[in-house]
């Protein structure tokens, strides 16, 4: 999946200002013919309204809703589900692969494990038969039109 840079900066923002708790959202683009790599271009914050929520996310139906209208309003196609892990490597728990919508990529945002200093990270991951399985993030560093869409949106 390609992720414009504006995205990608949105959504890495967000992990790191939501530390050390778990953030959540909603990554929503373009879906071409199945010879192009699906196009995301913007990042859709929701709140993790969890008990819990240095361990796990969940989000306010209200939330969720509102995330799906400004999509369906933008045209855009919900691409990927994402949440970060704060302290601990990007890759799928148990849990997060039985919650997972499977059409959709799972994008997660966690500690760099080759890193000293504690820097984050993002992988993306397809799930299939309950096996995660790794989905290239390829980020676009051209300029993107999500800042002329969302101009009135504040998505941080
Ligand atoms: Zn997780």
């Amino acid at each position: 999946m390609v992720i414009t840079e504006s995205a990608w900066l949105s959504l890495t923002e967000q992990a790191a200002a939501g530390a050390p708790y778990e953030v959540c959202s909603v990554l929503a683009g373009y879906r071409p013919c199945r010879h192009q790599a699906a196009r995301a271009i913007v990042n859709l914050a929701m709140i993790n309204i969890s008990d819990t929520p240095r361990h796990r996310f969940a989000v306010a139906p209200d939330d969720q809703l509102s995330v799906w209208e400004t999509i369906d309003r933008t045209g855009l196609h919900p691409l990927a589900i994402c949440h970060s892990h704060p302290d601990a490597a990007p890759t799928p728990s148990d849990e997060d692969i039985e919650f997972h919508d499977p059409s959709l990529v799972m994008v997660i945002s966690g500690l760099d494990v080759e890193s000293t200093d504690r820097a984050m990270t993002c992988r993306g991951w397809l799930i299939k038969g309950g096996i995660a399985y790794p989905e290239p993030l390829i980020i676009d560093h051209r300029i993107s039109r999500s800042s002329e869409i969302f101009d009135d949106h504040d998505m941080a």
